[in-house]
C-alpha cells in the first residue's frame, strides 16, 4: 500500500479494490488462461500450480474454493501468485458504474496478484500491482484507447499525481488504495490495453505535477462546462491554489464574465461558449470513439434533463428525509465560478399544507436530490411547467458540464491534443503554475 505523506522514490506497488463488500457478491469465477502461469495459495500454505478455472463461493462466511475436481470449504483467504511475466486471471462478474444508474457487470483481465477473502458477510477481491502497470490500465479504461499520446499522457501523468498524493483515502478501512470504478479511478484491467497506451505510461514514467513540494491532488472530470472550478467549492479543506475559476479556452481568449452572477450563469448555460470541450472543438457523436468504453452516449457540455412533480418529490422526500407534497419553487441562492450551485433553496407545501423551505447546499447535494439518476453537474438553470392552477407539473434542467468541473476537463483536454497542444501546456492549463517533475 502506498505510504501516506511521503514522496516515493521508486516505483510503489498499489492495492486495488475489484469486488467491494458493498457490490454484496457471494461468489465469483476466475479463469487463468495461459496454462500454468499461476500458483494459488490457499490459507498460505496448500500451493495449487494454475488451472484452467476456478470457482470461489461464500458458505457460512467462509470462502468454498473449487479447483477443478478438488473442493477446498471453510477457508479464509484465496490468493493467485504469478509465475510468469504475462500472466493475468480473467474474473467474471465485477461491477461497472458502482454509483450510477448505468451499473452493470462485466468481465476483466486482471495481471499480476489477486487476493480474496471474506469482508463482511461479502466477497473482497484485491488487485495488487506495480503503479505503472495499473496507471497504463486507467489510462485506456478512463478514456478509448484511439486517443492522441498527449492526452494519454496528461491522464496518465494526473491519474499517477492523484494517486500518490493519497489525499481521499476512501478505502483505507478494507486495506486498499483505491477502488475499481469512477469513485476512485476507473481501472478495467488490461481489458482495453493498447501499444499506444503502454507507450503514453512509459513516456511519463515517474512524472508527476507538484506545486510547493507536494504532489498535487489532481482531480479531474469528464467535462467542466466551459470553466473550471475551485476545490473550496466542492469539497472540504484549504482552497488549492493549482485549481481556478478558469476559462477552458485558448489564454488570448480573454473571457473574463463573472458565473457567480445569475443573469450571466444563465446566459452562459443556454448560449454554448466555443470552449476546448464544447462541440466546435469536438462533435459530440465522435466522442464515442474516444472516450471509455461503459460511458453512456450522451451529452456533456450542454444537456437537459426533465422530472414531474411527483417524481421530484418523492426523491426530495427520500434523500432528504422531508415531508414535502407539492414543491412549488426551485430557486439558486448562490453560484461557484464555474456556474456550479452553492446554494439552492427549494420552497414546498408540506402534508401540513405549511409553507416550507428547504436550502441545499453544495454541489453534489444539488446533484443528489433534483434528480434520482444524480444530475451530470449543478451548473442548471431551472425552469418548469405549470397546470391551470398554477401548480408546477414538471421542472426542466438545463445543464452546462458533467462531473464537478475541478481540475483537468477530459473532453477539454482532449479538444487541447487533438488540437495538437503538448503535455506540459495541457497540464498546465489545467493546473496552473504546477510543476511537472519526475520522481522515479
Ligand atoms: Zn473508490
Ligand atoms: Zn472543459
Amino acid at each position: 500500500m502506498l505510504q501516506p505523506n511521503t514522496i516515493p522514490t521508486k516505483e510503489p506497488n498499489i492495492r486495488v479494490g475489484i469486488i467491494l463488500p458493498e457490490d454484496k457478491q457471494k461468489n465469483v469465477s476466475i479463469n487463468i488462461p495461459i496454462k500454468s502461469s499461476y500458483k494459488i495459495e490457499i490459507d498460505g500454505k496448500k500451493s495449487n500450480i494454475g488451472q484452467q478455472e476456478v470457482n470461489i463461493n461464500i458458505k457460512e462466511n467462509r470462502l468454498n474454493c473449487e479447483i477443478g475436481t478438488k473442493k477446498y470449504e471453510n477457508c479464509d483467504q484465496v490468493k493467485f501468485k504469478k509465475l510468469i511475466e504475462e500472466a493475468y486471471v480473467v474474473v467474471k462478474p465485477v461491477v461497472a458504474g458502482r454509483v450510477f444508474h448505468w451499473k452493470k457487470q462485466i468481465e476483466v483481465k486482471l495481471p499480476d496478484t489477486i487476493e480474496i477473502k471474506v469482508q463482511d458477510k461479502n466477497l473482497l477481491l484485491v488487485n495488487e500491482l506495480p503503479l505503472e502497470d495499473y496507471l497504463m490500465c486507467v489510462a485506456t479504461s478512463e478514456m478509448g484507447a484511439k486517443c492522441p499520446t498527449a492526452l494519454i499522457e496528461v491522464q496518465t501523468v494526473v491519474a499517477r499525481s492523484w494517486m500518490l498524493a493519497n489525499v481521499e483515502k476512501k478505502h483505507i478501512d478494507l486495506g486498499i488504495d483505491v477502488c475499481n470504478d469512477d469513485c476512485c479511478q476507473r481501472y478495467q484491467g488490461i481489458n482495453n490495453l493498447t501499444m499506444h497506451s503502454i507507450q503514453g505510461t512509459k513516456n511519463t514514467r515517474g512524472k508527476v505535477i507538484m506545486y510547493d513540494k507536494k504532489i498535487c491532488d489532481a482531480r479531474y472530470s469528464k467535462s467542466c462546462g466551459g470553466m473550471m472550478e475551485r476545490f473550496e467549492n466542492l469539497w472540504e479543506g484549504e482552497p488549492l491554489p493549482y485549481m481556478q475559476n478558469i476559462p477552458d479556452m485558448p489564454k488570448q481568449s480573454n473571457f473574463n464574465v463573472d458565473l457567480t452572477k445569475e443573469e450571466n450563469a444563465t446566459d452562459w448555460i443556454f448560449l454554448n461558449p466555443k470552449t476546448f470541450c464544447s462541440p466546435h472543438t469536438i462533435d459530440e457523436k465522435e466522442l464515442k470513439q474516444y472516450l471509455g468504453n461503459v460511458d453512456e452516449e450522451g451529452k456533456y457540455f450542454r444537456w437537459k434533463e426533465e422530472i414531474s412533480q411527483e417524481e421530484l418529490t418523492k426523491n426530495l422526500n427520500e434523500k432528504l428525509n422531508l415531508n414535502v407534497k407539492n414543491v412549488l419553487k426551485i430557486t439558486p441562492r448562490k453560484r461557484a465560478g464555474s456556474g456550479r450551485m452553492l446554494e439552492l433553496e427549494i420552497e414546498y407545501v408540506d402534508v401540513d399544507d405549511k409553507i416550507m423551505k428547504k436550502i441545499i447546499y453544495k454541489d453534489y447535494n444539488v446533484r443528489l436530490v433534483l434528480h434520482p439518476k444524480f444530475l451530470f453537474s449543478s451548473a442548471i438553470v431551472i425552469k418548469d411547467e405549470k397546470d391551470n392552477n398554477g401548480l408546477s407539473t414538471k421542472f426542466i434542467y438545463y445543464g452546462a458540464g458533467w462531473g464537478h468541473g475541478a481540475g483537468m476537463c477530459q473532453i477539454g483536454a482532449l479538444g487541447m491534443s487533438l488540437k495538437g497542444y503538448k503535455t506540459e501546456e495541457i497540464l498546465s492549463h489545467y493546473y496552473p503554475d504546477s510543476e511537472y517533475v519526475k520522481i522515479y
